[in-house]
């Protein structure tokens, strides 16, 4: 896949919505490209004393309905295309829930395993140097993604304090709670997609008690696990970078975040759960009502798309089905709960943690829990209504209740669009 490609294809999005809605080609243009990406170079001290320079960008996308909000994910194979590509996704996604919010995102092209904890936390801090005049809690806001976590969030907090010279916790969030994070922001992704399943459940004909498969056991897959076990589902197969592995009668979950916690991979406590080690490719193929891709993107493409058996397909991980993989489970009957609706409750419940900043006033997790329930209740049925009257997928469902969202926002702002520069 090009870079090229990657942005071209999240805009075949953009383009197939638009032709259900009568938007102004005005509307289009705009949402067309990214209107800033600032790529920077991160020069940092290594333990040995040696310097090494790692490449970094940020995009802010587009911020019509508000400042721009997107996860920094730190990863080797990480290009500004895909950055560019995930801000896009963002805007659209802060546009599905309603949050007042534009579209941004950032990397830095590393392997943050291969760092110390100290080196961490120095490329962590040179980001925010490098990136404090493009973030701000009014402007850029952004919060963890993959091999990012609540402890790197608050370095950076830390750091654009230190630099502005003022304690400014809505500057970033999913930050730990000592420092301004919310409470239940580490299991919102994958509460908001569980929500969205429980709610639309009948409607997708899912059985009472459903045989899940996750494909990468980070933070959303293994949150997901364990909100499905706790509701008595069973997790037959899992994967992470390692492997994948098995067990029709269903896996430990608690188990396996132990496992996992303990620094072990799935394939290294396959013995200990009495599961088979399978292929990634059998994982896709596996037996069940819901299959959940939680690790990257482009994992479900036309080559193994044919091979699904899941009834239902939620997107917790940011385009793991490409265009083509939706056609093919599109023509099987597998429905697919698209990526900017099935794992926004992150962004949500990050919205809630910026709110509690900004107010000072911090809520319980019973509150978090209901707000969220509330929005993706909302939005999931709006999302489903619009698929159901129009005939059309829930993906493109969700890419034209956004896009009446951006439209009628970039049109209220008339002749002169509104940016903070
Ligand atoms: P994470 O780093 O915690 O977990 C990623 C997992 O995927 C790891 O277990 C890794 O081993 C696994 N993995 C990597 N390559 C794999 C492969 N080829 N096959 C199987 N597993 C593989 O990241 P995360 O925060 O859980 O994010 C996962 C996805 O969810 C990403 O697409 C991310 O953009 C998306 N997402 C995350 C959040 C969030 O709040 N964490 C919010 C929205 C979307």
């Amino acid at each position: 896949m090009t870079d090229e490609t990657l942005l071209d294809r999240a805009l075949q999005r953009l383009e197939t919505a638009a032709s259900h809605l009568k938007i102004d080609q005005d509307v289009i243009e705009k949402l067309k490209y990214p209107r800033e990406t600032t790529k920077m170079r991160l020069l940092i001290r290594m333990d040995d004393g040696s310097r090494k320079s790692f490449l970094a960008w940020r995009c802010r996308y587009d911020d019509t309905r508000g400042p721009t909000k997107g996860g920094i994910r730190f990863h080797p194979d990480a290009t500004e295309a895909e950055v560019e590509t995930l801000a896009f996704w963002m805007t659209f996604k802060c546009a599905v829930m309603n949050l007042p919010y534009g579209g941004g995102k950032g990397a830095v092209q590393v392997d943050p395993r291969r760092l110390s904890k100290s080196e961490l936390e120095r490329l962590s801090r040179a980001y925010m140097q490098a990136f404090s005049r493009v973030v701000g809690p009014d402007r850029d806001i952004p919060a963890p993604d993959v091999y990012t976590n609540s402890m790197i969030m608050g370095w950076m907090a830390d750091e654009y304090s230190q630099i502005v010279g003022a304690v400014t916790p809505a500057v970033i969030t999913g930050k730990p709670i000592a420092l301004g994070g919310s409470l239940g922001r580490n299991d919102a992704t994958a509460r908001g997609g569980y929500y969205l399943v429980r709610h639309l459940a009948d409607q997708l004909r899912l059985p009472a008690q459903h045989r899940v498969v996750i494909q990468g056991f980070g933070n959303a897959g293994q949150f997901y696990a364990q909100l499905a076990a706790k509701d008595g589902h069973l997790v037959v197969a899992a994967s992470d970078s390692s492997g994948a592995i098995r067990r029709a009668d269903g896996l430990d979950t608690a188990a396996m975040i132990a496992g996992k916690a303990a620094g072990q991979s799935l394939v290294a406590l396959a013995a200990q759960l009495g599961a088979e080690v399978i292929s990634p490719e059998a994982l896709i193929a596996t037996e069940c009502d819901l299959l959940v891709p939680a690790a990257l993107e482009d994992m479900i493409h036309e080559g193994n798309a044919a091979s699904v058996q899941a009834k239902v397909v939620l997107e917790l991980a940011n385009g793991p089905v490409t265009p083509d993989g939706d056609k093919v489970l599109e023509s099987k009957g597998v429905v697919v709960l698209p990526d900017i609706l099935a794992n926004a409750g992150g962004v949500t419940v990050s919205y809630f943690e910026w709110v509690q900043n900004r107010q000072g006033y911090y809520w319980d997790l019973e509150e978090i829990h209901a707000r969220l329930l509330r929005i993706v209740e909302r939005e999931g049925r709006a999302v489903w209504d619009i698929a159901s009257a129009r005939g059309i997928s829930m993906r493109t469902a969700a890419y034209v209740h956004a896009l009446a969202r951006l439209a009628g926002a970039i049109e209220a702002h008339g002749t002169q669009p509104f940016f903070v520069s």
